[in-house]
């Protein structure tokens, strides 16, 4: 394999040390960072305040990065963006970049593939291939900051309804592409702190949303961290007996114990957090299992977001049609729980998780009109 770092792989102590040992002064680090991290810099020839000799030295011994884009598809006027990546082994990850008036969110893999096997869920069903880096998260990042750019700079051939209306730069990180990011806390959370450092990237940390299929021990673990990032709780059924059907995990954590873990982590936050619910017909959508969801959340400072669920082909489920939709959420709010119906991008691509990577990867390549 390939012996060279991924400079987004590195911290600043470790680009400190590598360029102590390259015998450079100690100011040429945060140059370095700040030309990754700042100016987004596509490569070492880019970095012209670098002396010609270390920029040539950096592109023969360091990598800048190991994503390859293997496919872009685009939809909403190409507003919304998803890039299948390839890795140096021959993993997939991808991402998605959704542009709005208000805002820029990119949604980030943290895993390639996932070993959670949640029914519902393209990912689910290619199981776990590896951990992503750090730097192969912050790298995804990265390339939604840059899409924005270029989207600026082209500005053209939008209706009147987006004309002038895309954002101009990336305002939102969630981590709810492929994968699982708590089974991958560490280098998950390295990559958190790599995205919020005020002298680098500098994202704010209530602009970052992490998803969890419900791995109560991470819950705990991110109610300690320093960091106030938002957390999304993948909740997807009232009761115990339906939530493992649909989700393996639930049989290690059920819901009594997820909830805990949510209480607690309220208490030392003081923070909202979402459950997410994807809705299913004929399944988890009867306006008997909103009055029961809205039970259960009784008390819990929270809010529901909707997801009308994407076909996973070969899946024998269905997604719910409108009408039972809004019913769920009139149930849910009668109970007096918050709810909204989260708003679809690129339905036409299927922007939801891991099913741009079960298409095959050989076939051409889209790009925007
Ligand atoms: N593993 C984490 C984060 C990635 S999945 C988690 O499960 O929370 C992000 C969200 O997409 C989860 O709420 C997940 O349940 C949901 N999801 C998965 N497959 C989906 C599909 N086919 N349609 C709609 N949402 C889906
Ligand atoms: Fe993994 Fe989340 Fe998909 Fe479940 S929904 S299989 S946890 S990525």
């Amino acid at each position: 394999m390939n012996e060279q770092p991924n400079l987004y792989d590195l911290a600043l102590p470790d680009i400190e040390r590598m360029l102590g040992e390259w015998g450079q002064p100690a100011y040429r680090a945060r140059q370095l960072y700040r030309q990754l991290y700042v100016n987004l810099a596509d490569g070492p020839a880019a970095m012209t305040d670098l002396p010609v000799a270390l920029r040539e030295r950096l592109a023969t011994e360091t990598r800048m990065g190991v994503l390859e884009l293997a496919r872009l598809q685009t939809a909403d006027e190409g507003l919304t963006r998803k890039a299948l990546f390839r890795l140096p082994d021959g993993a997939v990850v991808e991402s998605v970049l959704m542009v709005y008036p208000d805002r820029a969110t990119v949604c980030v893999s943290t895993q390639a593939g996932c070993a959670m096997g949640c029914v519902f869920c393209a990912t689910g069903r290619m199981g776990l291939l590896r951990n992503l880096s750090p730097g192969e998260i912050v790298e995804q990042v990265l390339w939604a900051a840059r899409e924005i750019k270029g989207l600026r700079v082209k500005g053209r051939g939008l209706s009147d309804q987006h004309r002038g209306t895309q954002h101009s730069a990336l305002t939102n990180v969630v981590f709810m592409g492929m994968g699982e990011p708590f089974a991958n806390y560490d280098r998950w959370w390295r990559s958190v702190e790599r995205l919020h450092d005020p002298e680098g990237f500098n994202m704010g940390a209530r602009n970052m949303t992490v998803s969890t299929v419900g791995l109560a021990p991470g819950i705990h673990r991110l109610a300690g961290e320093s960091l106030p990032i938002n957390l999304a709780i993948s909740l997807h059924a009232p009761d115990d007996a339906l939530r493992s059907e649909m989700m393996p995990v639930n049989r290690r954590y059920p819901i009594a114990a997820l909830l805990d873990a949510t209480r607690e982590y309220i208490a030392r936050t003081n923070r909202r957090v979402s459950f997410e619910y994807v809705l299913l017909q004929g399944k988890n959508d009867d306006p008997a299992q909103a009055a029961a969801l809205a039970k259960l959340l009784r008390g819990i400072l929270c809010h529901v977001n909707l997801i009308p669920w994407n076909p996973v082909p070969g899946a024998p489920l269905g997604r719910s049609e409108r009408a039972r939709v809004l019913r769920f959420q009139q149930e849910l709010q009668a109970g007096g729980i918050p709810c909204t119906v989260r708003v679809e991008r690129g339905v036409a691509i299927a922007a939801a998780c891991g099913q741009l990577a079960g298409a095959p990867v050989g076939a051409p390549l889209t790009i925007e009109p």
